[in-house]
């Protein structure tokens, strides 16, 4: 399987703290693959690396070959709003704009007309199941259905990676369960690659890889069949 992008000898240093000591990590074509590891390890550090959002102090990030970790803020920014999708913890909905218009938003930033960006985002809500809901307001949606908007809007760019940090953090098992497989699912019918923040074995058993991180490094890999 081809790699779309990769993180060598990843290196980011706080005042206090190495959050990054040496990493190397790939994502592959059309995988699902989960960070794990405790709290303070370096996961969201890594994420946010590899998503271009961090600069690392050492080491590179490649996308399909191509190094991106020096590009300048603009293109990194046009990077981020083109080819990558991003699905937080929670509140990232804009609370005063219809669901449709949250999906369409990334779109009309990247030039679409406002129309056209609608028409777009609304072929989503079907496949996320959210079906009749295209003008709720966020704060008329529960936590499971705002993060289905979220998982639209990351994915309306048909993006080659979607990143997700902590996905299901403000979310109860049950629902948490149901965005996942969603997330895993959707992404990959769209033929882009996820990476997903978790502390949670349960939402990670849902990638097809899981890297388990400490202390800044990688510890291992383990691999789970995927489950439907
Ligand atoms: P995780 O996502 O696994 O909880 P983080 O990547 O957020 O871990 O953090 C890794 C380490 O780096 C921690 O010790 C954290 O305190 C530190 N850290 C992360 N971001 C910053 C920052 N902006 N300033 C200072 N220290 C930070």
């Amino acid at each position: 399987m081809s790699t779309v992008m990769a993180g060598i000898g990843l290196v980011k240093k706080y005042a206090s703290a190495t959050a990054l000591a040496g990493v190397d990590v790939e994502v592959r074509e059309r995988e699902s693959l989960a960070i794990m590891g405790p709290s303070g390890s370096g996961k969201s550090t890594l994420l946010h690396t590899l998503a271009g959002i961090i600069r690392p102090d050492g080491g590179q990030v490649l996308l399909r070959g191509e190094r991106i970790d020096h590009w300048g803020e603009n293109r990194l920014s046009a990077l981020r709003r083109g080819r990558f999708g991003f699905v937080f913890q929670s509140g990232q909905l804009l609370p005063e704009l219809p669901a449709e218009e949250n999906v369409a938003l990334p779109l009309m930033l990247g030039g679409v007309v406002r129309k056209e960006a609608v028409v777009r985002a609304r072929r989503w809500f079907a496949p996320l199941g959210l079906e009749g809901l295209e003008q709720r307001r966020p704060g008329q949606l529960s936590g499971g259905q705002a993060q289905r908007v979220a998982i639209a809007r990351a994915l309306a760019v048909e993006p080659d990676v979607v990143f997700a940090d902590e996905p299901t953090g403000a979310l109860d098992q049950a629902t948490g369960e149901e965005v996942v497989k969603l997330l895993t699912s959707v992404t990959r019918q769209q033929g882009a690659s996820l990476v997903m923040v978790t502390h949670d074995a349960e939402v990670a058993a849902h990638c097809d890889r899981i890297v388990h991180v400490r202390d800044g490094r990688i510890t291992r890999y383990s691999q789970y069949t995927v489950t439907p």
